[in-house]
Parts: C-alpha cells; sequence; structure tokens
C-alpha cells in the first residue's frame, strides 16, 4: 500500500482532514497539534476523534502524523521555554490518544549554544519526563537541517537521544529528504549509501515516516527551505527512487511542500504515477 499525504490544516477537526486528504487523492496527513509559533491548542472534539477513527478505518487511512510546534525546544538554555515543552509534550501526548495509533513528530530543538552534548542531554531527559508505558503514540525525532544550533542534523545525534530514553519502544525517527539532502546525506546520488549509514547508525527499523520535500539548496546547505517536488536540487527521479525504495516503500509519506491544496493534489498524483 502507498501511503501518500501532505500537511493539513486542522482548524476543521479531524474528520474534515480525513476528508480533505480523500479530495486530493491522499489516504494519511500530517498537521499541527497546536499553532506552530504559538501555545495554547483548541481542545479536541471526542465526537470528532471518533468520526475520523471510523473514516480512516473505513478507508484504511494510514497513521496520521502529528507535528509538534516549533517553539517547541526541550533543550533551550532557558527553564520557562523547556517548562513549555514539557508541558506540550504532556498535553500533546494526552490529546493523541483520542487518535489511537498516531504518530507524534518533533524536531529535537536547538541548543542555543550549550553544545551538542547538553542539547542531547537535556532532550533525553525532557523525553523520559513525559513518555509513558501506555501511550499508544510513537514519538519521532525529526532529522533536521543542521542549521544554527540545531540538534539532528547528524544520525549520530539521534541515536544518541534514543539510547538515553528509558522508553525507547516509543521512539522512532522521521525522515525529512529536504533537511537530509540540506545536512549533506545524498539522497540524490547515492540514496543506498545514506540508507546503509541510518541503518548502521541508527537502525531502519526506528524509521517510521517520511517527510518528501523538495529542496532549494544543494546538498550540505544546512538551510532547510522546502521546495515542490521535482523543482529543487532533489528532483523528480530521485523521489521516484525514494518512493519506490525496499527500505522505505511502506512507509508513510508526508509532503510539506509549499502549495495549496491544489498543489499537493497534483504531487500526490505524480508520485503515485511515480511509484512501481
Ligand atoms: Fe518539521
Ligand atoms: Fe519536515
Ligand atoms: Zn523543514
Amino acid at each position: 500500500m502507498f501511503y501518500i499525504g501532505c500537511h493539513l490544516s486542522s482548524s476543521n477537526g479531524y474528520l474534515a482532514m480525513g476528508q480533505t486528504a480523500e479530495s486530493i487523492g491522499a489516504n494519511t496527513f500530517q498537521f499541527f497539534t497546536r499553532n506552530p509559533r504559538g501555545g495554547k491548542a483548541k481542545d479536541i472534539d471526542p465526537a470528532d476523534a471518533k468520526a475520523y477513527n471510523e473514516f480512516a478505518q473505513e478507508r484504511n487511512f494510514g497513521k496520521i502524523l502529528a507535528h509538534a510546534p516549533y517553539t517547541l525546544n526541550p533543550c533551550s538554555a532557558d527553564p520557562k521555554i523547556r517548562d513549555f515543552a514539557n508541558m506540550v509534550f504532556v498535553d500533546d501526548l494526552q490529546r493523541l490518544e483520542y487518535t489511537p495509533g498516531a504518530m507524534y513528530n518533533f524536531h529535537p530543538g536547538s541548543h542555543v549554544g550549550q553544545g551538542v552534548e547538553v542539547g542531547i542531554d537535556l532532550i533525553s531527559q525532557q523525553l523520559n519526563a513525559v513518555l509513558r508505558p501506555e501511550q499508544s503514540t510513537i514519538v519521532l525525532l525529526e532529522t533536521m537541517a543542521g542549521k544554527g544550533s540545531e540538534v539532528g542534523g547528524k544520525f549520530e545525534e539521534l541515536r544518541e537521544i534514543i539510547d538515553r530514553v528509558d522508553l525507547d519502544d516509543k521512539m522512532g525517527v522521521c525522515m525529512d529528504t529536504c533537511h537530509v539532502n540540506d545536512a549533506g546525506y545524498d539522497v540524490v546520488n547515492d540514496l543506498d549509501a545514506v540508507l546503509t549509514k541510518f541503518d548502521n547508525i541508527v537502525g531502519l527499523d526506528r524509521l517510521k515516516a517520511i517527510h518528501i520535500n523538495d529542496s532549494m539548496n544543494p546538498l550540505g546547505a544546512h538551510k532547510d527551505r522546502h521546495e515542490k517536488i521535482g523543482d529543487g536540487h532533489i528532483g523528480k527521479e530521485a523521489f521516484e527512487r525514494i518512493i519506490n525504495h525496499p527500505a522505505l516503500r511502506d512507509l508513510p509519506f508526508y509532503l510539506e511542500t509549499p502549495n495549496e491544496l491544489d498543489g499537493y493534489a497534483y504531487e500526490i498524483a505524480l508520485l503515485k504515477s511515480l511509484r512501481k
């Protein structure tokens, strides 16, 4: 099964997202749990969540991916910002139990000059404080472009975080194709080598989702500017290899390209046409 979707607005609830996804040829989607630059989340409507769960089951939808707000930084030097991250994690993980089996993706964080080791330590402490054995949600570390003081631009850093998490069966990784390109992993010319490296360092069994984005910038640029599929430095041929690769093809793919719904519909149709 080819699970393909895109980032959708959550303002009208889960069922509306499911219906929008279906209308553009998607069978999964990603959404922000709250304003990406803000704090307070809208209350979950349990009836809406239930209606979505039934809708998704009837249509064989893939797992949905919740994205944490960008303001969540578990490795900030400011204890108030770390407390905010803790509050968001706990609240989001509770809310996600209304849609059991969802995944929760977050940017590991920015160490803001404290150094990557301190960052990794603070991130894993946060995860140990919020993960619960009974939660059904798998929490994903996103591979980052390595801009500024971002943690997670190297596979080794993701491995180190997971190694320090007690409930590591709740942990996985979401690979963002734009970010790994910008971080210096050559998914265009040497996808096999990148995946072998990922397997050796993190383990392919940890890879749970793909953010499928082209990049405005060349390999190793450490920038993080997403481009439409085929219009950037990754290119259509590389995406054809990515979505068909035996190690990736059964994972859910989520577009985060600069598009409105009609653009997403076009890219979903394009990727389906490239699927073997
Ligand atoms: Fe992200
Ligand atoms: Fe992403
Ligand atoms: Zn990005």
